[in-house]
């Protein structure tokens, strides 16, 4: 089919995918798709991810929870989430970080539980895949502390919202840069200047499916397939191939979350 793409963030457990989880997935191989990484939220949605990571070759796990339910972490989630974290398809610990944006935990125990959960990254070996929203600074700072400890895993920061100079400082401790939907809105200015000055071995590409609909279905629900309007938006920026961005975004996902394709 062309073109062979990595979706990095998927919620393809979600309740928007149960009535046509299968046919979603299917239209995603059709597309060109030849893997998925499905992000945990909360304890829950971890436990899904790894079903479906079971069931489907094509489909890797990530197990976390996101800054919105920090609150609901216990001494007894974390053991859980450890447990299921060392599972072989299991690639990444996330989505996890700061949401200062919404504010749906308190950001005091936002914090404790992002640092509890990369400490876990680091005890099980997995990168990170880091969700940011109007906390660029303190997510920066944890991070910066992190790779301090443990240089040798990277991580990516999803559905990037920062500026140029935090790209930058991201890339230089080891992080990729991902880019979703957004990229493809018309007020999207900011954020395809930056995709224009940031190399594409430093970037990943994804849906966070079923939010952040690409131009033209903005407004429906998002699904794996659509990843192609991304690669396609950035082969147009950056003025390359949709065939060399799909193969370089493939590659940067394959190093970074040790994927067996
Ligand atoms: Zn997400």
């Amino acid at each position: 089919m062309g073109s062979k793409l990595i979706d990095t963030h998927t919620h393809l457990d979600f309740p928007q995918f149960d009535g046509d989880r299968e046919r979603v997935i299917e239209r995603a191989l059709a597309a060109g798709v030849r893997a998925m990484i499905n992000v945990g939220a909360d304890l829950a949605s971890s436990q899904a991810a790894l079903a479906l990571a079971e069931v489907y070759p094509q489909i890797h796990a990530a197990v976390g929870v996101h800054p919105h339910d920090a609150k609901t972490v216990t001494k007894q989630v974390l053991g859980e989430l450890r447990a299921l974290a060392s599972h072989p398809r299991v690639v990444a610990v996330g989505e996890i970080g700061l949401d200062f944006y919404r504010d749906l935990s308190p950001r005091d125990k936002q914090r404790q539980v992002f640092e509890q959960q990369l400490a876990l990254a680091r005890e099980v070996g997995k990168p990170v895949i880091i969700h940011d929203r109007e906390a660029h600074k303190e997510v920066m700072a944890i991070l910066r502390q992190w790779f301090k400890s443990s240089p040798e895993l990277p991580g990516v920061l999803h559905c990037f919202s920062g500026d140029l100079t935090m790209a930058q400082e991201a890339i230089k401790i080891g992080f990729y840069i991902s880019v979703a939907g957004p990229v493809t809105f018309e007020n999207a200015r900011r954020l395809r200047e930056l995709v224009r000055q940031l190399p594409l071995e430093k970037l990943l590409i994804e849906t966070d499916c079923p939010y952040l609909t690409p131009h033209p279905y903005r407004g429906k629900r998002n699904e794996p397939a659509y990843v192609k309007l991304v690669a396609q938006e950035i082969a147009r920026l950056k003025e390359v191939s949709v065939e060399k961005v799909a193969r370089i975004t493939s590659d940067n996902a394959q190093a970074l979350f040790a994927l067996d394709l």
